[in-house]
């Protein structure tokens, strides 16, 4: 029998908890069917509290559900769970969703779980693992129309349980633009017009102090990497009061100064290019930075510009 199997967590390493859980399932029911892609999701009811991660799992068992529940309850345990106050933060959360078999009501068990139908977060990766689990009054896919006014992200691929890539892909695509762009601005002459000269230099200096500023105020915690470092804390001071990605920013800032102090149109493009590659870089960024930072949500919606002060 198929069962799926919520899981969540807001408290301590969210993300080594949902980790453990998934081998926890693997390892006490034998058959791992599917895990869905790792979602965000704001709190709901009980008290202010961080943002959760979410994910689904369903498994294969011939055991009863009561005691599918019983391992799961185990599991938090190992994670140290504590029960304090009703929908309070948890270092691990694990609900039995919905099953390949009758309604169970009991006092110690209802599946399909009561308040499934009503949660996008259960119902988005339980969409993706098995679109026709029961729950509520239909299926998780008919359920989902009804709740997509609650926000939640999805934040990365079933990968997620075994690993996540640090993203040397896009360090590497930001090198070759950069030695691109700035080897051909080097062999242009600078503009014939003094006053596009001045004032392309001073737009060279402001970026790359933005730049220099972001990178100071950053400081251990720098990396050429989308993936954040290990252990490093949230920065939200600084340049990172105006703009979420402020080095991008600065190096964007950088090379319109430098298409200005030349008036090259060509150079101009490449700071476009630029641009662009560092508003998608910093989206697969920002994913990983909402897995590593429960709060992160909450500085996105104060610091709503993404590159450039004021603009983007
Ligand atoms: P919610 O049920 O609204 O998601 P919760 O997960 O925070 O809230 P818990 O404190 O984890 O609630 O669970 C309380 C009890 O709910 C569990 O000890 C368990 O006996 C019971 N329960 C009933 N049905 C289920 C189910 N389908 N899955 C998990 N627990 C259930
Ligand atoms: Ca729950
Ligand atoms: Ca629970």
């Amino acid at each position: 029998m198929h069962v799926a199997v919520g899981l969540g967590s807001n408290l301590g390493d969210r993300l080594t908890h949902l980790r453990m859980a998934v081998s926890q399932l693997e390892e006490r029911f034998g058959t791992l069917v599917a895990v869905s892609s790792l979602y965000r999701s704001d709190p709901v009811g009980g008290p202010e509290q961080p943002d959760y991660l979410n994910a689904v799992a369903v498994i294969d068992t011939d055991r009863t559900l009561d005691e599918v529940l019983a391992e799961c309850l185990e599991i938090e345990q190992l994670a140290g769970r504590n029960r304090t106050e009703r929908w309070g933060p948890r270092t691990l959360d694990l609900d039995v969703l919905a099953a390949a078999a009758p309604p169970v009501v009991t006092d110690r068990l209802t599946v399909p779980h009561p308040r499934a139908a009503e949660r996008r977060f259960v119902l988005e990766p339980l969409d993706e693992v098995w679109p026709e689990a029961a729950v509520g009054p239909g299926s998780a896919r008919a359920s989902l129309e009804h709740v997509r006014d609650q926000s939640v992200d999805r934040l990365a691929e079933s990968e997620w349980v075994n690993g996540l890539s640090k993203g040397g892909w896009w360090v590497a695509a930001q090198v070759v633009l950069l030695i691109w762009v700035i080897g051909g601005a080097v062999q242009l002459p600078p503009s014939a017009n003094l006053a596009g000269r001045w004032f392309g230099a001073v737009v060279v200096l402001s970026g790359l102090f933005f730049g220099l500023w972001a990178g100071r105020s950053l400081g251990k915690s720098l990396t050429p990497y989308p993936e954040p470092m290990t252990g490093a804390t949230l920065v939200s001071q600084g340049p990172y009061r105006l703009v979420r990605h402020p080095i991008y920013g600065g190096i964007i800032i950088a090379l319109v100064g430098v298409a200005l102090f030349q008036g090259s149109t060509m150079t101009l493009v490449g700071a476009v290019e630029m641009g662009a590659l560092f508003w998608l870089k910093s989206s697969f960024e920002e994913r990983r930075l909402l897995i590593a930072h429960p709060m992160y949500r909450q500085y996105q919606a104060a610091v709503p510009k993404r590159l450039i002060p004021f603009l983007v």
